[in-house]
């Protein structure tokens, strides 16, 4: 079969390998779409954290049943939805029900071999139906799920103001379901298509564009008071710093990106606000089930956010214009 490894940083290479051969307790997947996200980029460019080489990308992944064990639920045909984050059972983390922040994570297409391959063994604890949805909806619950559980992690109610600041895919997807939790949410990012796009498109209240006046500006729309949640989705050390003064008294910070560096903030300012610093890290099944349903009721403007789609073997050329500045890509899918 054929698969992309990143073989080191800046080489994608389309190769043949064996077949999976699916142990007890797993099912054989066909791969049919691959959403390509940040991380992505990240192990193409040689600057995620978390990586060895060569590696398979690919973590946002619909696919299709091929076989399954004799006891299985699962019959060849089924439409699935794969969740990337494979957890140990064992750990504090597992034990307490947040799998998602597992001490042994291991998540597909970083620590391990991921979907840019046309098959894939999969534990069935893993596969998640999704039946009524399109592949390249199921493509989009990943990072969805992402939004939704950093919503989660928040306690967002009805009515509080909320700021989003990156208007990325995961901060898109944020923005969507705060705005679904009856918030009133203002996107900040840099790029006024994309702030537009989070008001026309996804229920954010207001947009506003990164510039020098910003603080003055969130200020003034607020009353001087600021948001009741902050959330960043940046993936900037820098912006995560500044969003410290953007967060109300009383009122949470919810950092959803992450960068590989240290982050300062000045204790008195944050102290005077007893501020919550919440982190929020990968996704639970609970969101994805939640993200499925919302899929399935066509709440999402999937148009909107599909920016481009590729077939499989364009990509190691293709992902290097994908991260041009100025291309416009949100979120690009790759057909199979
Ligand atoms: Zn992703
Ligand atoms: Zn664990």
């Amino acid at each position: 079969m054929a698969r992309i490894s990143c073989v080191e940083p800046g080489q994608l290479m389309l190769d043949a390998c064996a077949m999976p051969v699916p142990v007890h307790g797993e099912a054989l997947v066909r791969i049919r779409r691959v959403g390509i996200c940040g991380t992505d980029y990240h192990i193409v460019r040689g600057t995620q954290p978390y990586l060895t080489y060569p590696r398979v990308p690919g973590h946002e992944l619909a696919g299709e049943i091929v076989a399954a064990g004799e006891c299985s639920e699962w019959r060849a045909g089924m439409p699935v939805c794969i969740m990337p984050y494979h957890s140990c059972d064992t750990c504090i983390a597992c034990r307490q029900g947040k799998p998602n922040c597992c001490t042994a994570i291991s998540v597909l297409g970083v620590h391990k071999d991921g979907g840019l391959a046309e098959y894939l063994a999969i534990d069935e604890r893993y596969l998640i139906a999704a039946d009524g949805l399109s592949l390249d909806e199921i493509a989009m619950v990943e990072f969805l799920a992402i939004g939704r559980h950093a919503v989660c992690r928040s306690g967002t109610v009805a009515g509080e103001r909320v700021l989003i600041v990156g208007a990325g895919p995961i901060g898109m997807a944020t923005a969507f379901f705060a705005a679904r939790s009856g918030a009133e949410v203002t996107v900040l990012d840099g790029n006024a298509d994309r702030v537009r796009l989070c008001v026309d498109r996804l229920g954010a209240y207001r947009g506003e564009v990164l510039n020098t006046d910003t603080a003055d500006r969130l200020a003034a729309l607020t009353d001087g008071d600021f948001f009741d949640c902050v959330f960043d989705a940046t993936g900037n050390a820098g912006a995560i710093e500044a969003g410290f003064a953007y967060v109300a008294h009383g009122g949470r910070y919810v950092l959803v990106s992450i960068v590989t560096a240290d982050i300062r903030f000045s204790d008195p300012e944050f102290h005077k606000r007893e501020m919550s610093v919440i982190g929020s890290r990968n996704a639970t099944h609970q969101d994805f089930a939640d993200v499925i349903e919302v899929l399935r009721a066509r709440a999402f403007p999937l148009d909107a956010v599909v920016s481009h789609k590729l077939p499989f073997a364009d990509v190691p050329e293709a992902i290097w214009r994908l991260m041009e500045p100025g291309t416009g890509v949100i979120k690009a899918l790759v057909v199979l």
